[in-house]
């Protein structure tokens, strides 16, 4: 993608301190998402690494990887799958544990959503410390999913996520801070 476009999405994003707690530099895509030229210039760049490819599913983290996630389904022409947060999914379910840095999560995905042999790719708008990712990679490689690789809008490298995830496959992301 050209240096140029990376540097509008870039300027775009807003960073808003202390949120959702002290210490915490929340970095807010929703003028991204607001802006349809700039939105399309994301999607773009996140599908670039998968051009040629068959896909089957993207499968995007509750919630802003839903957003990315089923816009890159839509332009990559394959299904989308949601991970959610536990309890959310109506039907049979698949969940994972993980630690955050104080306490647990979980997340779920339906049993059926992705079949044996499926190629798919992982989608969030942001890798922080991987826990979230890794946790959904998991229920991927449970369901017996091809990963073609993880696509994420925004990286934040000082938290090695893309160290946590790099057993996984490949990590893209568009931009990194
Ligand atoms: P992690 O599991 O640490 O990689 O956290 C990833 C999830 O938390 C992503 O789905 C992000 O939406 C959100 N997140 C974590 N840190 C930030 C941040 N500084 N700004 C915006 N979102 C964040």
């Amino acid at each position: 993608m050209l240096s140029d476009s990376l540097d509008q999405l870039r300027a775009a994003i807003r960073d808003v301190p202390d949120f959702p707690k002290p210490g915490i530099l929340f970095k807010d895509i929703t003028p991204v998402l607001a802006d349809g030229r700039l939105l399309s210039l994301a999607i773009d760049g996140m599908v670039e690494p998968f051009a040629g490819q068959q896909v089957d599913k993207v499968v995007g983290i509750d919630a802003r990887g839903f957003i990315f996630g089923a816009m890159m389904a839509q332009r990559l022409g394959c299904g989308f799958v949601p991970v959610r947060k536990k309890g959310k999914l109506p039907w049979k379910t698949r969940g994972v544990d993980y630690s955050l840095e104080y306490g647990t999560n979980s997340v779920e995905m339906h049993l059926d959503a992705i079949l044996p042999g499926e190629r798919v790719i992982l989608a969030d708008d942001l890798l922080a410390t991987g826990g979230t990712a890794d946790a959904a990679l998991r229920l991927i490689a449970e369901a017996g999913g091809v990963l073609l690789g993880s696509a994420f809008f925004v990286e934040l490298s000082f938290l090695e996520g893309r160290e946590k995830l790099a057993h996984t496959g490949s990590v893209h992301s568009l931009l990194t801070f």
